[in-house]
């Protein structure tokens, strides 16, 4: 039912290993067209196309000996930018002469991509500039009413989207998004990794990133994120200080839970579970702007190793960039 929604031109939002994904058959540019609608999300920002096997990239993509590499991390948390073919219409890749292609591992995802028998493109399940869902019931509180489907798969693995990677050469990638698929697995592959500058830092107004998305704030609760950057001892006694003043809320490690009893705290995992981290942080972000009394959330900046990148450059975005150094 789901599948066929997709090949009538319908919306679907679906589970994947990522985040929830809100899926309209990527060859119809009247389908994509919904997704932006439904997403408030701006026509310059292209979707990412997801496939059932990576061989079927060449349909609509040119592939590379790069891809072809890069295709050993597939089905998984990966997105590679390709020259598009002309069956893509261009409304999905907001006006660019490249297409974003992405294989889930998911078994609901695949077995919807399988069973629609055309490729998906799909977005993040959230209003455009909010986090990114990771439980169906987010997914519903954004998208009922938007929607044809919402397919429950629980929650999200990953808790983070996709690495985005722009291949160059046969054995370098420009990361212009940082995910699961970290730069040091990338490198253990033999693979050259640079940084797109907006992975890490604020771009200027007017400065245009490789992946358009990346210049939009992201990622954003309503409540101010404020990252605390400093040792572990004079982060925690920063949130002992400032825990009680009013509307403060707090992300901590569960070794805190303790010393910082009595204040408003959400707990992320143990200090060094980057995994868990990255599962829990848009379910913490959300229910944390669920309570309306929370004006301010203290949490600790990530280190910039494996998947701690991405936690910083979602965290960073979510911030605003504000940074205190304690
Ligand atoms: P989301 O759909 O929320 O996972 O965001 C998709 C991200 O992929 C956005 O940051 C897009 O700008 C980026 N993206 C999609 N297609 C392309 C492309 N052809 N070139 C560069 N970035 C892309
Ligand atoms: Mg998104």
């Amino acid at each position: 039912m789901a599948a066929e929604v997709i090949r009538n031109g319908g919306l679907v939002a679906f589970p994947t290993e990522t985040v929830y994904g809100l899926g309209a058959s990527a060859l119809s540019s009247k389908a994509a067209e919904k997704i932006f609608a439904a997403k408030g999300r701006p026509s310059d920002n292209p979707l990412i196309i997801h496939l059932a096997d990576p061989g079927d990239a060449t349909r609509y993509a040119i592939t590379s000996p790069a891809y072809d590499k890069l295709s050993r991390f597939m089905p998984g948390p990966l997105t590679v930018i390709l020259p598009k073919r002309d069956i893509i219409p261009s409304s999905v890749t907001g006006g660019l002469d490249t297409v974003a292609v992405r294989v889930p591992s998911h078994p609901i995802a695949c077995a919807l991509i399988r069973s629609a028998g055309v490729p998906i493109a799909a977005p993040s399940a959230n209003r455009s500039g909010k986090p990114s869902c990771t439980t169906v019931e987010h997914v519903i509180q954004e998208m009922d009413g938007r929607v044809d489907v919402i397919l429950d798969g629980g929650e999200s693995d990953v808790g983070l989207e996709s690495t985005i990677l722009l291949p160059f050469g046969d054995h370098s990638v420009k990361l212009l998004r940082p995910g699961a698929i970290t730069v040091e697995m990338l490198e253990a592959e033999g693979f050259t990794v640079i940084l797109d500058k907006a992975v890490t830092e604020r771009l200027a107004d007017g400065e245009i990133p490789l992946a358009p998305g990346m210049k939009y704030r992201h990622y954003a609760p309503e409540a101010q994120v404020i990252l605390l950057d400093g040792d572990h001892e004079a982060v925690l006694s920063y949130m002992q200080n400032r825990g009680d003043d009013c509307g403060v809320a707090l992300i901590i490690y569960e070794e805190d839970a303790e010393k910082l009893c009595g204040k408003r705290l959400k707990v992320i995992g143990k200090r060094g579970d980057s995994l868990t981290y990255a599962h829990r942080l848009f379910a913490v972000l959300r229910e944390l702007d669920a309570d309306s009394d929370v004006k301010v959330i203290y949490a600790p900046l990530p280190a910039k190793d494996n998947l701690g990148l991405a936690l910083y450059n979602r965290l960073m975005k979510a911030a605003g960039y504000s940074v205190k150094t304690v």
